[in-house]
């Protein structure tokens, strides 16, 4: 596993900062003060889709599916899939050190959920580790959740993933998009990109794409927080500046 580099932001740790967590260092605090003065709504967007996670979590379960696979899943935080789906098996995924530390100590006691630490691009060595927990005879739910826009190729991503997903299989995206003007959202990715780390919107037509082979749950792929969503939501919907959805393999 890398080193951290705390002097540099990182994408796992802005947003905790985001989110309200503790779990971040004066590097990743100074470049989400200046995403947050580009794009305001950037911590209601994170919240947004933090709620969408657990909502997508939910439908799994109600679709009978017991294993998880989170890909890119961050720091521990609030509403974790393991505490969303009790008693199902959980593998998180991230490659961030941080993230992993964190995600280790808090599993330290939960015997049905682990940690893989691995760029989600590798396919190979995420599914190798995968594997120790979850059987892929059986349905099982990928999550994709604020992680595909970091990839610049999402589809080639995703690849080992669904090649492996057996009939029942579930798989939850959210994803940046700049087809809502005004949303600040390039702005953000050019900060994001000058930082570093760089993100790829995509469009619906695009993140439709990526649930290829399918069929979408309803109400199909929409703004986040207009998935599912189980309170009266004000909020205008490109405020969440990313698309939720949750694919079903029949
Ligand atoms: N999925 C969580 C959620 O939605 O609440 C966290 C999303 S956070 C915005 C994105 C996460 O993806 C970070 O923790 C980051 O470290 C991780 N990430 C980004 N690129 C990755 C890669 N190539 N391999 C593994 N993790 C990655």
């Amino acid at each position: 596993m890398r080193t951290p580099d705390t002097d540099q932001p990182h994408p796992a740790r802005v947003y905790d900062y985001l989110l309200g967590g503790a779990c971040n260092f004066a590097a990743d605090r100074a470049f989400a003060e200046r995403l947050i003065a580009a794009m305001p709504g950037a911590p209601t967007a994170a919240k947004i889709n933090r709620a969408f996670l657990r909502r997508a979590v939910r439908a799994a379960l109600d679709l009978g599916v017991t294993q998880f696979l989170d890909l890119g899943s961050g720091i521990p935080t609030v509403g974790n899939t393991h505490e969303a789906a009790p008693g199902a098996k959980v593998v998180y995924v991230d490659h961030d050190p941080i993230a992993v530390a964190h995600s280790r100590d808090v599993l330290a006691e939960v015997p049905d959920a682990r940690i893989v630490a691995a760029d989600v691009r590798d396919g190979e060595a995420v599914l190798a580790g995968a594997r120790e927990l979850l059987d892929f005879d059986r349905p099982v739910a990928v999550l994709a959740v604020a992680i595909l826009h970091f990839l610049d190729d999402a589809a080639a991503a995703l690849a080992p993933y669904r090649s492996v997903m057996a009939p029942g299989s579930v798989l939850a995206m959210t994803h940046a998009t700049r087809d809502a003007e005004n949303t600040g959202v390039d702005e953000a990715r050019r900060l994001y990109s000058g930082s570093g780390m760089p993100s790829y919107a995509r469009t619906k037509a695009e993140v439709s794409a990526l649930f290829e082979g399918m069929s979408l749950l309803p109400p199909g792929v929409v703004w986040t927080n207009q998935w599912r969503p189980e309170t009266a939501d004000e909020t205008d919907p490109t405020s969440s500046v990313a698309y939720g959805a949750v694919g079903h393999l029949a």
